[in-house]
């Protein structure tokens, strides 16, 4: 397997390597920074103020091709699903890309003091949970496998950045 990060819209590019080289070190397999795109207009909601998941997941899987690749667009600006009023990410399994969004998992959006390595920790785990269900995993009980559900961000700074025990045999398998 391969993985491919994309800097979708303005996204740090120190932050990107960063995250690329943490996610490395959980699958073990290459990890690249691809190339992503710059106009995020067409999935803006003005209203809302936010940008549409599943649109910013349909404009990769159109450009994904390879089997054995996943990919993973990062932005930095607030995504929503219908339904819900944030999502920290969303993943497509059928086309194996997946979206991350940055801007709620630093300290600084909740008013409090910039914590650089916390930040980086989370987004990593957010990553590592959206390739694992582009692998096809579910959610997992164990509230310290990267695969728990998180409801917010008490349950992701809880969580670890790999899979536990049960989780790992099924994603190796499915490598
Ligand atoms: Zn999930
Ligand atoms: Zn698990």
């Amino acid at each position: 397997m391969r993985i491919a990060l994309l800097a979708l819209g303005d996204v740090d590019g120190s932050v990107m390597v960063e995250l690329r080289d943490r996610v490395e070190g959980v699958f073990h397999c290459p990890v690249e920074i691809g190339e992503g795109f710059d106009d995020l207009a067409s999935v803006h909601d003005l209203p809302r103020g936010q940008y549409l998941a599943s649109k910013l997941l349909d404009s990769i899987a159109v450009r994904k091709v390879e089997r054995d690749e996943r990919v993973v667009g990062i932005v930095d600006v607030d995504l929503y699903a219908p339904g819900l009023s944030f999502v920290f990410g969303e993943a497509d399994v059928l086309h194996g890309v997946a979206i991350v969004s940055l801007s709620r998992l630093r300290q600084e959006y909740y008013g409090l003091t910039p914590e650089e390595n916390l930040f980086l920790e989370r987004a990593t785990k957010e990553i590592v949970h959206e390739v694992g269900h582009t692998l096809g995993l579910g959610h997992c009980a164990n509230s310290r496998c990267v695969m728990h559900f998180s409801n917010g961000l008490a349950d992701t700074d809880w969580k670890g950045v790999n899979f536990c025990f049960n989780c790992c045999p099924k994603m190796e398998f499915l490598l």
